[in-house]
Parts: C-alpha cells; sequence; structure tokens
C-alpha cells in the first residue's frame, strides 16, 4: 500500500493505471469494519483502490466535533492495507483547502430535511468535499455505505445533475452484534450509553415487523419508533422520520413505495444515525 499526502503525487501515482478500473472509497477515519465493507465492496470489480482518510472541516458546524473527532491513522494503515487498499490518501486540510473556498456545491431539497436540518451546511461540506476527491482521483467507482442514506441520495444527485463520470455504489449497513450500527463516533459512548443505544435498531426491528403486518400508516410507525426510543433515560431524539427514497418527501401511507425510516438521536454529547430501507 502506497502512502499519500499530497494531491499532485496522488495524480502522479495513478497515472500508469487510468486505463485499469479505479474504485474509490472516501473515509474519515478511524476505520472499523463498515468502512472494510466498502473496500472488499471494491475489490469485486475495481483493479486499483484508493481509500481517502480526511476529516473534512467544511462538513462540521460550529460547535460540532470536528476538533475531538477520533483519528488514528496508524491503525488505519495497518486495516486499510490490511483489507487490500492500494493507495491511502491522507490530506492535510492545508492541501485540501490552501485557501477558503469561495466554491461549493449545493444540492436543492433532499438537503432540507434529516441531518441536513439538524446541521446546517452540513451536505455543501460532503458535496463539495466529495466533488473535489471526484475530480482529484477520477475515480470510475465510488463506494458509500447506506448507514448515511442521506448522503448516498445527495452525492447520487450531485453526480446526476453535473454528470460526473462515476459509479455510485451503495454498501449495506454492517451493525455490531447487538444490532447498533458501526460508526466511528460509538467510542464516544459511555458503557451506559452504549447499551442504551441499541434501542435505534430494535425500534426499526419493531417497526418492521409492524410494516410487515400490514401497517402503512407513516405517522402511526413514527410514533411507534419515537415511543421505544423515549424508554431509554438516556436518549433524546433529534428526528424520526419516514420518507421517501431516495427523493425525501413526507409521506402519510407508505404502501407500494420506496421508503426510508431514518433517525437521530443523542446520548450525551453523541449524536447517532441510523435507518432502515424499505421496498413495499
Ligand atoms: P465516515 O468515515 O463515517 O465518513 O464514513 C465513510 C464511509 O463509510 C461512508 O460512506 C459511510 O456511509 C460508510 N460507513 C460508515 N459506517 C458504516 C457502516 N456501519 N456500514 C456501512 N458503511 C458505513
Amino acid at each position: 500500500m502506497i502512502k499519500i499526502g499530497t494531491i499532485q503525487e496522488l495524480r502522479e501515482q495513478l497515472r500508469p493505471y487510468r486505463h485499469q478500473k479505479i474504485g474509490l472509497v472516501p473515509t474519515m477515519g478511524y476505520l472499523h469494519e463498515g468502512h472494510l465493507s466498502l473496500v472488499k465492496k471494491a475489490r469485486e470489480t475495481c483493479d486499483i483502490i484508493v481509500m481517502s482518510i480526511f476529516v473534512n472541516p467544511l462538513q462540521f458546524g460550529p460547535g460540532e466535533d470536528f476538533e475531538r473527532y477520533p483519528r488514528d491513522i496508524a491503525r488505519d494503515e495497518q486495516l486499510a492495507e490490511k483489507e487490500g487498499v492500494d493507495i491511502l490518501f491522507t490530506p492535510s486540510v492545508e492541501e485540501m483547502y490552501p485557501s477558503p473556498v469561495k466554491t461549493t456545491v449545493h444540492v436543492k431539497g433532499i438537503t432540507d430535511t434529516l441531518c441536513g436540518a439538524s446541521r446546517p451546511g452540513h451536505f455543501d461540506g460532503v458535496a463539495t468535499v466529495v466533488s473535489k476527491l471526484f475530480h482529484i482521483v477520477q475515480p470510475d467507482y465510488a463506494f458509500f455505505g447506506q448507514k448515511d442514506a442521506q448522503q448516498v441520495a445527495v452525492i447520487e444527485q450531485m453526480v446526476q445533475d453535473l454528470n460526473m463520470p462515476v459509479d455510485i455504489i451503495p454498501c449495506p449497513i454492517v451493525r455490531e452484534a447487538d444490532g447498533l450500527a458501526m460508526s466511528s463516533r460509538n467510542v464516544y459512548l459511555s458503557p451506559e450509553e452504549r447499551e442504551q443505544a441499541t434501542v435505534l435498531y430494535q425500534s426499526m426491528q419493531e417497526a418492521k415487523r409492524k410494516i410487515e403486518q400490514g401497517e402503512s400508516d407513516a405517522f402511526r410507525i413514527r410514533s411507534l419508533i419515537m415511543q421505544k426510543i423515549r424508554e431509554k433515560k438516556l436518549a433524546e431524539i433529534d428526528y424520526v422520520e419516514v420518507l421517501t427514497y431516495p427523493g425525501l418527501e413526507p409521506i402519510a401511507d407508505i404502501g407500494g413505495k420506496r421508503i426510508i425510516i431514518a433517525l437521530a438521536v443523542k446520548f450525551g454529547q453523541t449524536r447517532l444515525i441510523d435507518n432502515m430501507i424499505f421496498n413495499l
């Protein structure tokens, strides 16, 4: 595995491989099995896998966890190499943003809801950095986790609207044994918070059973989930929504549609997100 910190060196390294299939796995590091599943998926179709590790200041709001976001580059290097990453791209903030950005990418509409509503400007930061990475790496394929389902919808919309020559490959959510979606932020949780955090998956599982039994009222599904989460005293709901996917429109009756149950819940300072997508 080659480790690269500059855009120029990355471009030079990739030049001989331009006729091969290049895959990009963008991450913010502190790698876990969720990230590594994207590399595994990339191995199926790509000859060269580039993983980027960059904690992107542009997608963090004031008072969010940019400074304290967990970082362990030595460990990440080992995991990435073991999984078969060919090039690990770890640019500094100065390398990516040598001067304040005056050009950003804004995807309309679908960024007004869910995490876009709770974290104003977040998806502009995401779309801008992903667009930069696409220009830097020029991958044939880019791999994103459905853990961040709204992010997938935003990136797919951006790629379509701007004719970016890359195929977006969404990959399933990887979970801990008890159902908690893997996340770099899970290390923030106290043991008690960690235990109560399993309610996210459990509440959606319960909703899933109800849907399978014929429940199709979005409001009732949402209420059921919120009720279940509120039983956990450390949980503070940011949002629970039942929307169409990928359009992220509100709906009353979910019958016959592709929908997402999406939730964000805070445990102390730690904000967790999770979701399930249903084709009904
Ligand atoms: P992050 O480092 O959190 O920005 O995540 C980098 C990529 O890994 C994103 O495409 C995420 O959606 C994906 N990812 C993070 N956690 C998981 C997970 N538990 N399962 C699948 N993909 C994930």
